[in-house]
């Protein structure tokens, strides 16, 4: 079963994905990491969308799906899945994903503005990262995510395989609610194969 972590920016999927990637032997895409690596190699690429993620928009499609696809290149064991952190965060990425693999749940953080806007000054002081630093980052952030993530929300909304965890807890409370759905979908998925549906 193949996972998406979705929702705002700041709203604590990195941290759940690192814990829930090792519980369940997934193999995690963090785009956001990815992107960071290629930053810091200094390569083409990395120069090209250093000031991009540093004012807080989004990398091009283009840039993400060759990304995307690179990744899903390498081999993964028969029995690994992919958990997939900050993508897709747009519905061409959303799209090109569903043509590549079947996707069966998405978890959706769901949280309010202040608190992202709160986190993400308190991460800002110990991360060191660009994006983190002041609101008017963190404000053009979250309207990205209005314009361009919400509709794939929506989209997987409609399509019956957005699940929904309160973010607003601690992160060893959200880390249950995910662990508690991912075991829950896991066990229905092997009684359907079972034939018990
Ligand atoms: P956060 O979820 O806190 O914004 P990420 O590490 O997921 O942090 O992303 C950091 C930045 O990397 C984003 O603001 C954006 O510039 C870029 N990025 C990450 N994933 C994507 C994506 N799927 N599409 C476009 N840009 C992305």
């Amino acid at each position: 079963m193949n996972v998406i972590l979705l929702g705002k920016p700041g709203s604590g999927k990195g941290t759940a994905g690192i814990e829930i990637a090792k519980d369940f032997n997934f193999k995690l895409i963090s785009t956001g990491d990815l992107l960071r690596q290629e930053k810091s190699s200094g390569s083409t690429i990395g120069k090209q969308i250093e000031s991009i993620m540093d004012r807080g928009d989004l990398v091009s499609d283009d840039i993400i799906n060759d990304i995307i696809e690179q990744e899903l290149s390498k081999p993964l064991p028969i029995d690994m899945y992919y958990l997939f952190d900050g993508y897709p965060r747009t519905i061409s990425q959303a799209r090109r994903l569903d043509e590549m693999l079947n996707i069966s749940a998405v978890v959706y953080f769901d949280v309010d503005d202040a608190t992202i806007a709160e986190r993400i000054e308190q991460r800002g002081k110990k991360s060191g990262r660009e994006d983190d630093q002041d609101s008017d980052t963190t404000k053009c952030r979250l309207e990205n995510y209005y314009n361009d993530t919400q509709p794939v929300v929506d989209l997987y909304e409609n399509s019956d395989r957005l699940y929904k965890v309160d973010a607003s807890k601690s992160a060893i409370s959200v880390y249950l609610q995910i662990k508690q759905l991912i075991n829950k979908l896991n066990k229905e998925e092997e009684e359907e194969d079972n034939g018990i549906y």
